[in-house]
């Protein structure tokens, strides 16, 4: 984030809380830092804010701006700053953790705050901010503490920077992927399956076309697909050191006398199939994919449509490789993550690399080089990446490649992760040119990452209207009256044959209302056959931008439609 924008947020934080203080006397404030994309501030109140009081404190804080108070900082010895905060615990909890001797206070006309400092000269530097939500936190984030009221927001250097905020605001939520999977008829969420969420037929197909472009991207370059159980025993979770270090993320189910778990991850059935028999050095790399339906526990809480969930797909794969060809897999996993945001059309591109996390297993000596392989790989592609510090899985370092979609919003789609330790705690070797047994590296990846996750970011990005290779129903006929059916059943039956998955409106709603339910589905081709048309053996070709075409021949059709599907294929 850049420094004045820091500035501008953690200065309408302390905005937000003079305001408060003078329209809410007694609130106690604890803390109210700057965010990536904004500011919040959590409180104690008096009694409980709701969303409907949100435009009186951003009035509030206008008239506070308006005023100009000059921002000024100063430090006073922890007596004094006890002194000042004596009615707040929370504060006083505060002063305590600072190590230094002197605590820092900042203050505007008759409001003062405890601070670290940095702030913009004065409150009429402000003005551009938008108070966006009132939730429900507990102090410290622990249940058995205060439970608190969290109000967030977020700042601008200018108006044009919040308009354009508020604009792709109103747009996220007009084309939730949630309204839009209803709307298309894709997916449900029912509260018999809370965070499990259910594929209608049309959703499924979605969920086929980008598993079978995945198959053929896997398949051409050289791996293999598999499936394993998804309850396996605890046993094995304990040698994978799941059940320690993932524990809380995991659902546990008796069988017979013994424990099993449901996976939260494929790994181990992957080497358990590569233990199954010895291994030489002249199958490695051997790359084992699968579409590993997992679990995992999940607050309540967090969950949301597709992007949240408590059960997913990944496409997952496991190299098993020496280190010597470890490099060259992961340059090639990259390419293929590009060539899939490519086809899907992703072009904006983040890459972080993430390293050793405090719960971390291993040796950190180890965890180096594989950060160092990662690096050197990622650095080949070109792209620019940046380190996230501890933020790696228990077992390895990862790569992680996120995304931005067209309203702006970022997300975390494929990861690519070197594994030391599974090797060690599965024991999986190869029998090298020398006769001697080695021990193999293995690298995880996702390329989607989770499917539901990646079908949901589709869905937003293209508001629904999915690229034709990917979109569930590709074509539509729109017989104007009942004459034409004969003539429309052939010209269906013809792009059926071709592959077009299509349909034809049955119902006996006037062209304008068929018209606008196949909009609403958001389907790419809408095939118009009137008298006119079915005289000349042709089609009105009506997209759903709403550009028409007339004249179109069924050979033109299926040509094209073979072209656009083409184009998606993974070479
Ligand atoms: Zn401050
Ligand atoms: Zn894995």
């Amino acid at each position: 984030m850049e420094h004045e924008l820091e500035r501008i947020r953690h200065s309408t934080a302390h905005l937000l809380a003079h305001a408060l203080s003078q329209l809410y006397p007694g609130i106690l404030f604890t803390v109210g830092p700057a965010t990536e994309s904004g500011f919040f501030y959590d409180f104690l109140p008096r009694t409980n804010l709701r969303e409907e009081d949100l435009p009186a404190i951003e009035k509030r804080m206008q008239e506070l701006v308006k005023k100009n108070y000059p921002v000024l900082f100063k430090t006073v010895s922890k007596d004094e700053a006890r002194e000042l905060f004596k009615h707040n615990p929370f504060k006083l909890e505060l002063i305590e953790q600072i190590e230094e001797p002197v605590v820092g206070i900042s203050s505007q006309g008759d409001f003062f705050d405890l601070c670290r400092g940095d702030h913009v000269p004065s409150t009429g530097a402000l003005g551009h901010f938008k108070l966006l939500n009132v939730s429900g936190v507990y102090w410290r984030g622990d249940k058995e503490k205060p439970q608190l009221q969290r109000v967030l927001g977020v700042a601008f250097e200018t108006a044009e920077e919040l308009a354009a905020f508020i604009k792709q605001r109103e747009e996220a939520l007009e084309y939730d992927h949630r309204k839009i999977g209803e709307e298309m008829d894709l997916f449900s969420l029912q509260p018999e399956g809370v965070g499990f969420p259910f594929f209608h037929p049309k959703g499924l197909a979605v969920i086929h076309q980008l598993q079978s472009f995945m198959r053929s991207l896997m398949t051409e370059n050289g791996y293999q697909e598999i499936a394993t159980p998804t309850l396996l025993s605890a046993d094995l979770w304990r040698r994978s050191g799941h059940s320690s270090f993932y524990r809380d993320s995991m659902y546990f189910v008796p069988i017979d006398d013994e424990e099993y778990a449901i996976k939260p991850m494929s790994c181990p059935g992957a080497f358990l199939i590569y233990k199954n028999r010895p291994r030489s050095y002249r199958e490695l790399p051997m790359r084992l994919s699968e579409f590993g339906h997992v679990h995992r526990r999940e607050l309540s809480g967090v969950l949301h449509g597709l992007m949240r969930v408590r059960a997913f797909t990944q496409d997952d794969a496991h190299i098993m490789c020496t280190l010597e060809q470890m490099e060259a897999e992961i340059v090639n996993v990259l390419k293929m993550i590009f060539t899939m945001l490519a086809k899907t059309g992703f072009e904006t591109i983040k890459i972080a690399i993430a390293t050793r996390p405090e719960n971390a297993m291993g040796d950190p000596e180890v965890w180096d080089r594989a950060i160092e392989v990662l690096r050197a790989a990622v650095e080949k592609s070109g792209y620019a990446y940046y380190m996230k510090e501890g933020e790696g899985a228990f077992y390895g370092p990862k790569i992680e490649v996120g995304i931005s979609d067209l309203m702006g919003r970022q997300w975390q789609c494929s990861t690519i992760q070197v594994d030391f330790l599974q090797p060690e705690n599965f024991d999986l070797t190869y029998v090298a040119s020398s006769g001697q047994k080695e021990r193999v590296v293995v690298i995880h990846h996702a390329i989607y990452g989770s499917l539901e996750r990646f079908f949901g970011i589709l869905l937003e990005h293209y508001k629904g209207k999915l690229p034709f290779w990917i979109a569930p129903l590709q074509a539509r006929i729109l017989p104007i009256t009942d004459e034409e059916r004969p003539y429309a059943q052939t010209v269906m039956d013809t792009l059926k044959h071709a592959g077009v998955r299509v349909d034809m409106d049955q119902s006996s709603d006037p062209l304008s209302g068929k018209i606008k339910a196949a909009q609403l589905e958001r389907i790419p081709w809408m095939l118009v056959i009137g008298k006119k048309e079915a005289a000349a053996n042709t089609v009105t070709l009506r997209r759903v931008d709403g550009t028409q075409e007339f004249g179109v021949t069924v050979d033109e059709l299926v040509r094209r439609a073979k072209s656009l599907t083409d184009s998606a294929r993974p070479n």
